[in-house]
């Protein structure tokens, strides 16, 4: 962890506003080309699909009454030959309300019947035709004017139908767009007044609707309530920092003052500067390890958990500690040692079962025991520490974890005060409780608890 001495570390204000500003209104651009390109596209498909049908439909029709006709015209053939054929022509010409046109030609391509030959246009006519057994040739026309009447307004209508298609598609695509791209812009400014204000503790209004917007809005007010918290962490981190350091500094002080104040000696200053380099050494230890309990209290240590089984970790943490133990006369043992998983950073696991076995072994008289069990109970994996040592008075019994505190018959024995707040910090960072039970002149138990991890548990924090 690393603190900016008085430099302002907060981004520039405007460098991101006016970059996300162009971003959403292009993004919004882009959507409304997207929905008006799709939108014209696919109703144009359809209205040529609808005019194409149409037109071949009228012309199917066409072809349906010629062919019919050109049957009945080869039945009267048939019958009556070419004189009925013109009779029955002529009948139809003064009854019928459209106008009739028949051609009749010969085996030599000579016209020997010919209906309103005036208006005979193969051009301006659907023309069908039909060879008879004899070699005549029969052609029945029927005028396509009618047709190209009803696709010309058909086609009318359609170029205005596209053309209102086209003015909607511009219009919706624009309006849709804007709503859709408003809540983006609306998270935007917000985002932007935070960053421009540096206060964490705003937080972006949700709106009501149930979307990925909305989503968003949620997720980034929960990732600034996250910050928010790390950042008071710090804060309280370093106000009890720079307030724990203050007794010690001030002493080093007061070492280096008394020195100087006093005859000049060399003896006295070499005896100074050695208090000076032992009490040095003191702070930055207290410093580290103050810092750990606040980045752990605060949720900012980062821990590298993987599935760990408790009972090696417990082990290495004994045989850091067995030469020590022997030195003293303790009896330093494993007792109850069943496999207990967990997920948690194994260096931090080791450093919390290594301050209990150094705390038991500190506090226990020659000739004691000091015992490290480990088991897997209900869900939890347990460690346990027991000392057959001094024990804590039950009025101590409270405040041992408060960083700082030592016992009144510890003043004796080397420390800081800050161990136990280190093992209730780490546990707690793993989402483990920490207990201990005592009694005085008998020994203590400490013990820590943590979820015992399934086979499917895995990840990172
Ligand atoms: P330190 O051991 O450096 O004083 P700790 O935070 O590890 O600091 O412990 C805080 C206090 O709790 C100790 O000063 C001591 O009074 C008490 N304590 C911790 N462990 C034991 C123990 N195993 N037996 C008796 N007292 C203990």
């Amino acid at each position: 962890m690393s603190f900016n001495d008085g430099e302002d570390v907060r981004p520039k204000p405007d460098a991101t506003p006016a970059r996300a500003k162009d971003l959403s209104g292009r993004f919004g651009l882009r959507l409304a080309v997207w929905y008006a390109v799709l939108f014209i596209g696919s109703s144009f498909a359809i209205v040529l699909i609808t005019y194409v049908l149409t037109s071949s439909s009228l012309a199917q029709r066409d072809h349906e009454i010629i062919q019919a006709k050109l049957g009945e015209y080869a039945t009267v053939y048939a019958r009556g030959g070419l004189r009925a054929l013109a009779a029955t022509v002529e009948a139809e010409q003064r009854t019928s309300r459209e106008r009739v046109y028949v051609r009749v030609l010969d085996g030599g391509s000579e016209a020997v019947l010919l209906s309103n030959a005036e208006g005979w246009d193969p051009s301006a006519l659907e023309i069908g035709t039909a060879s008879l057994l004899d070699g005549t040739i029969v052609q029945v026309g029927r005028s396509t004017e009618a047709r190209n009447d009803i696709l010309g307004r058909f086609r009318a209508s359609l170029g205005l139908i596209t053309f209102s298609i086209i003015v909607i598609a511009l219009t919706g695509g624009w309006i849709l767009t804007q709503s859709a791209v408003q809540p983006i812009r609306r998270l935007s400014t917000a985002v932007r007044h935070i960053i421009a204000t540096g206060r964490t503790d705003e937080r972006v209004a949700v709106a009501a609707e149930d979307d990925a917007i909305s989503e968003l809005t949620l997720l980034f007010n929960a990732m600034l309530d996250r910050i928010e918290g790390l950042v008071r962490g710090m804060r309280a981190a370093l106000d009890n920092v720079s307030h724990d350091l203050r007794t010690p500094l001030t002493h080093l002080r007061g070492t280096a003052e008394l020195a100087l104040a006093a005859e000049p000696d060399a003896d006295r200053y070499r005896e100074a500067l050695a208090d000076a380099v032992e009490g040095t050494d003191r702070v930055l230890v207290m410093l580290n390890t103050l810092m750990d309990i606040s980045e752990a209290e605060s949720g900012a240590m980062p821990l590298h958990r993987e599935q760990l089984d408790l009972k090696d970790a417990a082990e290495r943490a004994l045989e850091l500690y067995r030469e020590v133990a022997d030195a003293k006369d303790v009896a330093l043992e494993m007792g109850v040692a069943n496999g207990a998983m967990v997920m948690a950073d194994r260096v931090r696991i080791e450093q919390v079962a290594a301050n209990l076995i150094d705390n038991a072994i500190k506090y226990t008289p020659a000739g004691g025991r000091v015992i490290v069990d480990v088991e897997s109970l209900d869900g939890r994996s347990l460690l346990r520490v027991s000392d057959t040592g001094v024990g804590i008075a039950a009025p101590e019994l409270p405040r041992i974890w408060d960083r700082l505190f030592r016992g009144d018959r510890s003043r004796t024995t080397r420390g800081l005060g800050l161990g136990l707040s280190l093992v209730k910090a780490i546990v707690e960072a793993h989402g483990g409780t920490v207990g201990v039970t005592s009694e005085p002149g008998k020994g203590s138990v400490f013990s820590v608890s943590l979820a015992t991890a399934g086979p499917a548990a895995r990840g990172d924090s």
